[in-house]
């Protein structure tokens, strides 16, 4: 049986061995690898540090459905509808993109993390392994060994890498002699925002009194969005207060990037002062810094995935290779697939 190992364990990996699982149920074993300490990548959903039943998203907050895409990953969108893990979007929020017609707003009540464990959970008997961080890819005869900090190496038939095009470029082996001279143009073109994310938890009872439940914030210089998660994800959780999230603007990100996320996150908050004065003194605060944010520029003439080698199969996919959101994971797994099966 041929051993596939998909590394990262986020939207675009989970999808993969999902994909992988129903496609060819009975001939590959499947391995997931993921660096943190569970699964969703930037749809990862955190827990307070002083209630781990109460949850905020700081990565992506909704998901947004074009005709197009309603259309052609109807299946998808069908699938997490009937599990009830998308729920339409029914909370205002206030600067919202209504420019195309007939968008569909989604949010996810158990968090954006939902999402990601569904399709881990449909790849039945994938190994799922976390706080596994991959650092070399060496070719050994008709396979792969892959070396992990603090771990000994594992053999696999084929590799799929899911993770930020930059975090690709810094694996050491032979992935770097694999990429040839035009490959690494156009990885090494690829672009991202950066911002950080700060989550605040509240004792249970407390209001924070705003007539919306996100708003997109236009006149601050480092605050671009504001959610007050539960009530965008329709949530009710017993013995839980309100939890917010706040977005950093993009440049403010830039402008702060080298820095310790603990010296930017007290500069996050008292601009989150002066936006919403009065808000309540959160019981904890949770600060995330999105290096690899939203994909600004993907790799370019390379729809979906790229194949840094066939035999054996090595192969780049994720939003890098699309657009950042769930469609553009959804299309690149999709392409992946394509290219697994024709090699496994
Ligand atoms: C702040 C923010 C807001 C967003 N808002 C939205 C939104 O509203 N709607 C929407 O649809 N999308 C949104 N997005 C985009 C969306 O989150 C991404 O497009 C999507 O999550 C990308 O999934 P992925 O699996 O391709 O990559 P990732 O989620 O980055 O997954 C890659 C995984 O690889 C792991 N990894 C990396 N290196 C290694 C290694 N060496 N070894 C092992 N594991 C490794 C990482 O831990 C990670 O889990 C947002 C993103 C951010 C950051």
């Amino acid at each position: 049986m041929s051993r596939v190992l998909i590394v990262g364990a986020g939207l675009t990996g989970s999808l993969c061995a999902c994909l992988l699982r129903r496609e060819i149920p009975n001939k590959v074993k499947i391995v997931v690898w993921d660096k943190a300490r569970g699964a969703g990548g930037r749809m990862s959903t955190s827990r307070s540090p002083s209630n781990a039943t109460c949850t905020v998203d700081l990565g992506a907050q909704y998901i947004t459905a074009t005709p197009y895409y309603a259309q052609i990953h109807r299946s998808f969108y069908d699938e997490l509808l009937a599990h009830e893990i998308l729920k339409p979007l029914a909370a205002a929020v206030e600067g919202m993109n209504v420019k195309e017609e007939g968008l569909r707003n989604f949010v996810t009540p158990k968090g954006i993390c939902s999402i990601v464990k569904h399709y881990l959970r449909e790849s039945a008997g994938a190994e799922v392994c976390y706080e596994h961080h991959v650092t070399h890819i060496r070719q050994r005869g008709a396979g792969w060994e892959v070396q992990r900090a603090g771990g000994p190496a594992e053999q696999f038939d084929a590799v799929v890498l899911t993770m930020p095009v930059p975090q690709i470029l810094q694996l050491q082996g032979d992935v770097s002699s694999l990429i040839d001279e035009s490959q690494r143009q156009k990885l090494e073109a690829v672009s991202y925002s950066s911002r950080y994310a700060v989550g605040l938890f509240y004792d249970a009872g407390v209001q924070i009194d705003v007539p919306w439940a996100a708003k997109y914030i236009t006149d601050n210089p480092c605050i671009r969005f504001i959610s007050i998660d539960d009530k965008k994800r329709n949530l009710e959780s017993p013995g839980c207060g309100p939890s917010v999230v706040v977005h950093t603007s993009v440049p403010f990100g830039l402008r702060h990037l080298e820095e310790a996320k603990e010296e930017v996150e007290p500069l996050i908050l008292e601009e989150l002062q002066k936006v919403l004065p009065g808000l309540p003194q959160p019981i904890s605060v949770k600060c995330q810094k999105w290096r690899y944010s939203q994909v600004t520029g993907a790799v370019a003439d390379c729809p979906g995935q790229m194949t840094l080698l066939s035999r054996p199969l090595l192969v780049c996919g994720g939003d890098g290779f699309t657009h950042s959101n769930f469609d553009g994971c959804i299309e690149s797994a999709l392409k992946v697939l394509d290219v697994l099966k024709s090699s496994l």
